[in-house]
């Protein structure tokens, strides 16, 4: 059998896997030699149209062809590639069903060479319903390679940011306020303050509103703060993804992924109790049962203290008193500077780390990697490599990927684990400094490195009573 091919990619398709002229090409062609008798007498392509209408020159032609008896079955990857509208379809079934040519698409069960194939002409009505999923789908491919180009049309470009010419820009006016909302969080402020502020400074939304808690939390959220679209359809997190670089950052990378970690461990804990004063609520555990220990205000002689219960109090399913903070953190301190003194003195004991320089050469290699990655990337989507160059280069960077892989692991269990040396100073300095600290940086710093700290409560009938720090969880 005489075998034509319709192969067709419109201008939005192009960057999508799959899509090219020359995959759809590759992919017939494989059909048709699995068919045995069948072969190609001619290709018809339509590249950059898309199939509103049969209004398209290759399409045009292969009907001619299909008059003339040119060939004897149409092959076309899928059915969307040919047409879009059932009217089209149909129109064009029957031209070929009164000249003899069969139509098979190699994706689909549509398929007019065999009897059962011809039922589905009868399926016809069934079509609108693909129709419109398709164009859904297409609609969504489109913006989607806007957005790679960093070109956005429609949609809602987010507080901060705008569009020039269809390009996005930072709005200097409202980036400011945004900055100045994660300065504010990152010190300790509630979403709930924050949008409070904002009301009290006269700050109104873009669409002129008041500012709302979960407003303050949307735009903190946001990953296009640090250039980052998250892109995709909110209730199908597999269609989802996150194009990086796509917007003019508004903050840093730092600072954003600072913030997000702040707002995971509040959210993790106890939601709005981790943003009070006390610098320990949501990370102290109680040694007795397990439970979170909540800070609580008391009042003794006239002075407000603050102090810890535990959970299981509530209930009477656990005995530990309350614990005062200002020895929690007097016992956790002097732990801590145990701690500290001793990891030094690991490090100091350690041999010095031949391998450090190793593994720093390997990290690099990685990260080359990823680097042509992007290039064999762009390359492709813009058609300059072949789907089948692109595969082998993939292929090629996992593989190299794979092996620098192996080798750090090898390294790394050669290594003895200590604990990261900055971490290492970082704490040092914390603790060494925590009585100049404001209490906002103590609780933050709390917050973001630690998980956990079990503790039990002696008491010593002495003026003041003990904590026992049990244990300490790091981040
Ligand atoms: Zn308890």
């Amino acid at each position: 059998m005489r075998a034509a091919l319709y192969v067709r990619v419109s201008t939005e398709e192009q960057n999508l896997e799959g899509y090219s002229i020359e995959a759809q090409k590759n992919r017939c062609m494989s059909f048709i030699e699995s068919q045995g008798d069948w072969y190609l007498s001619k290709v018809y392509a339509d590249p950059g149209h898309s199939a509103k209408n049969l209004d398209r020159p290759a399409v045009q032609e292969l009907m001619e062809g299909a008059k003339n008896k040119e060939f004897d079955v149409l092959v076309v990857y899928r059915l969307d590639r040919l047409v879009r509208s059932v009217l089209d379809l149909h129109n064009l079934l029957e031209l070929f069903d009164k000249h003899n040519v069969k139509f098979k698409s190699v994706t689909e069960v549509f398929d007019t060479t065999t009897a059962m194939g011809r039922f589905f002409i009868t399926l016809v009505g069934a079509m609108s319903e693909w129709e419109r999923s398709n164009l859904s789908e297409r609609v969504s491919f489109g913006m989607e390679q806007m957005t790679r180009e960093g070109k956005w049309k429609g949609g809602h470009v987010g507080y901060g940011h705008m569009h020039i010419d269809g390009h996005m820009a930072i709005n200097e006016d409202e980036a400011r306020i945004v900055r100045m909302m994660y300065d504010w969080y990152l010190t300790g402020m509630s979403d709930r303050k924050i949008a409070k502020e904002l009301r009290k400074r006269g700050i109104m939304t873009r669409g002129g509103a008041q500012w709302s808690e979960s407003h303050v939390r949307y735009t903190l959220s946001n990953p296009k703060n640090k250039g980052d679209l998250r892109y995709g359809i909110e209730k199908e997190k597999s269609k989802q993804f996150v194009v990086e670089d796509i917007y003019p950052q508004i903050i840093d990378v730092d600072t954003f992924d600072k913030a997000m970690s702040i707002r995971e461990s509040r959210r993790t804990f106890h939601g709005r109790q981790a943003t009070s004063d006390h610098y320990f609520s949501g990370i102290l555990t109680c040694s007795r049962c397990g439970r979170s220990m909540v800070g609580h205000m008391a009042k003794v002689n006239g002075k407000r203290l603050k102090n810890y219960v535990c959970l299981g109090r509530r209930h009477f399913e656990c005995d530990m008193p309350s614990i005062s903070e200002r020895i929690i953190e007097h016992n956790f301190l002097q732990e801590l500077r145990r701690g500290i003194e001793s990891e030094s003195i690991n490090q100091i004991e350690e041999p010095a780390q031949d391998n450090a320089d190793e593994i720093k050469a390997l990290k690099r290699d990685l990260n080359k990697i990823k680097d042509r990655r992007k290039k064999w990337q762009y390359a492709w989507a813009n058609e300059i490599m072949s789907d089948t160059e692109f595969q082998d280069r993939m292929q090629e960077e996992q593989e190299l990927e794979n092996d620098i892989q192996n080798q750090l692991n090898d390294l790394d269990e050669a290594q003895p684990h200590v604990v990261d040396e900055a971490v290492l100073e970082m704490m040092s300095d914390a603790v060494e400094n925590w009585g100049n600290l404001e209490s906002t940086e103590k609780k933050q710093l709390m917050q973001i490195a630690f998980d956990k700290i079990i503790v039990d409560k002696v008491e010593t009938k002495k003026v003041l009573d003990r904590a026992n720090i049990i244990e300490i969880v790091f981040k």
